[in-house]
């Protein structure tokens, strides 16, 4: 897909604002492409939550046509942070107990966002032209976060990622890419035919140090919710410690910041001003690579 380099390169919407001179976003993004009858989206119903929707399942809430689930495949784009942006954020703020990310990476999270829709539009207007029909599972009327016994989303960008072969997760439950986990992620779903990109491995955490050599755990260190041990990352301790990283930075920054709808438990809540945390992520053997390609190369 030529077209989403140039997009990646010329879009005004992959740029920060004027204060950061403009500076890009995104490199140049990675693609990989799920089959829509994987039995790998059905499993997903047990790890992320029961509402999570198969392709086929988003395919028909969003009003598309029945047909069989393997007519259908799934292209998951990863959006990795500018080197840049990634070196300017890895001394966070600390403001007397208060650990926060860098402002520009706030400001890029922040930013990111209208990109990434804006990337899943035009892919959606590219596979039309072509005669086909798509979807975005993040922009359909179907997207919601579920806030019940837990917290998850009807279709998460990390699965269906590590279905398309793009990487697999780490300690932190950030998905680690040959470019690393400072990532954004989006996807869409198409009846075009399109060639499969195979799973490198079924392991869920093949890429991280940690599960695979017992080592590293940089991104726990880091974390200053003590929300990743060794047991795992606790998402209910993360979600905390991101709504105060988001009080104490939104009211530094709105006047740049852009606002966006979200829905939860299938309600519109009033608008919202991602900011992110992702301490977790920078200075950290997986930031910009996939730390195991290295010592698969290590002979032990
Ligand atoms: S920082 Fe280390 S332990 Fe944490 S996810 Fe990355 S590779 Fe795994
Ligand atoms: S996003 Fe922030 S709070 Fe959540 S695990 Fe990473 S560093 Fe911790």
């Amino acid at each position: 897909m030529e077209y989403l380099k140039e997009e990646f390169e010329s879009s005004e919407l992959n740029r920060l604002p004027e204060k950061y001179r403009g500076e890009i976003i995104f490199s140049q993004p990675l693609i990989g492409v799920a089959q829509g009858d994987d039995p790998i989206f059905f499993k997903f119903k047990e790890i992320v939550g029961s509402e999570h929707y198969t392709p086929l399942e988003m395919w028909l809430a969003s009003g598309q046509k029945q047909l069989p689930a393997s007519n259908l495949n799934i292209v998951s784009i990863v959006f990795p942070f500018t080197d840049e942006i990634r070196k300017k954020s890895i001394t966070p703020i600390r403001i007397s107990k208060m650990i926060l990310p860098a402002e520009i990476y706030s400001v890029a999270r922040n930013f990111a966002k209208d990109f990434r829709n804006n990337i899943m539009e035009k892919t959606i207007e590219f596979l039309q032209n072509k005669g086909y029909s798509a979807i975005s599972g993040k922009l359909s009327e179907a997207y919601t976060l579920v806030a019940k016994k837990d917290f998850y989303s009807t279709w998460s960008e990390n699965h269906v990622a590590f279905a398309a072969g793009l990487g697999t997760f780490g300690l932190h439950e950030g998905i680690i890419t040959d470019l690393g986990c400072n990532v954004r992620l989006a996807s869409v779903i198409t009846n075009a035919p399109l060639k499969v990109t195979p799973r490198k491995s079924d392991e869920p955490y093949a890429n991280c140090l940690y599960y695979a050599k017992a080592t590293c755990r940089e991104c726990a260190k880091n974390c200053p919710a003590n929300a990743i041990t060794e047991k795992g990352y606790d998402k209910t301790k993360c979600n905390k410690y991101r709504n105060k990283v988001a009080r104490d930075m939104v009211p530094r920054l709105k006047p740049i910041l852009k606002a966006y709808s979200r829905r939860i438990n299938w309600k519109y809540k009033a608008q919202n001003y991602p900011v992110g945390c992702e301490l977790c992520q920078f200075g950290v053997e997986c930031m910009d690579k996939n730390p195991m390609i290295r010592h698969d190369l290590d002979f032990d």
